[in-house]
């Protein structure tokens, strides 16, 4: 038996990262791992599907747990998900024209625009917890998804209150209020009031 706790750890990710390696050659994906913390937009990892590139930035504690999110997104891409397509409107462009206020959405739109972009986080954050899960990624899986829900939820409050939602020095606080259950699709348009009422600009 292993008296180095990291050990196992450290086997596990490099079994993840083959797998990885593996999705994105069948899926002719140019894989690359970068020592930076951020992606140069400010991303924390990346699936580009119009380029067809996975970056990983691996200067950051939680990189595993980002990567299998984003390779969430890769196998919704493999398997034909519409939002994924490169005739695709740009939901997440759209959505974050309208956040900063540089678009205007007409409010059934902006609703459509937001529930489709929530079912696709939600889509890809269940597969990451799939992945976290087989491959123990995290010692925190509980926290892994309330940050999850937060996520997910984050769209519905941003619609309500229009902009992106922050809670600064609460967020711990507001993390920890957060389902350790990973929300049903039914539950995308019900955030926790507490989401609402805190939400900073
Ligand atoms: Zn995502």
């Amino acid at each position: 038996m292993s008296t180095n706790p990291a050990a196992p750890k450290t086997r596990d990710a490099l079994r993840f990262i083959d797998v990885v390696r593996g999705k994105c050659a069948a899926a002719g994906i140019l894989f690359r791992l970068e020592a930076r913390e951020k992606t140069r937009e400010g991303d924390l990892g990346w699936f580009d599907s119009d380029k067809k590139r996975l970056l990983g930035c691996v200067n950051r504690a939680d990189w595993l747990t980002v990567l299998a999110h984003e390779v969430g997104h890769l196998e919704q891409f493999v398997e034909g998900d519409p939002v994924l397509q490169p005739d695709a409107p740009d939901f997440v462009g759209d959505f974050e024209a309208w956040c900063q206020g540089k678009k205007k959405l007409k409010a059934l739109r902006l609703r459509q625009t937001v529930r489709t972009i929530q079912r696709n986080e939600l889509d890809a954050e269940r597969r990451a917890v799939g992945m976290i899960r087989s491959f123990h990624l995290t010692e925190k899986i509980d926290t892994y998804i309330r940050e999850a829900n937060l996520y997910v939820w984050k769209y519905e409050v941003s619609r309500r209150v229009g902009h992106w939602p922050n809670y600064g020095d609460a967020v711990s606080h507001v993390v920890e209020e957060m389902p350790s259950r990973l929300m049903a699709v039914s539950q995308i348009g019900k955030p926790p009031a507490m989401l609402e009422a805190n939400a900073q600009p």
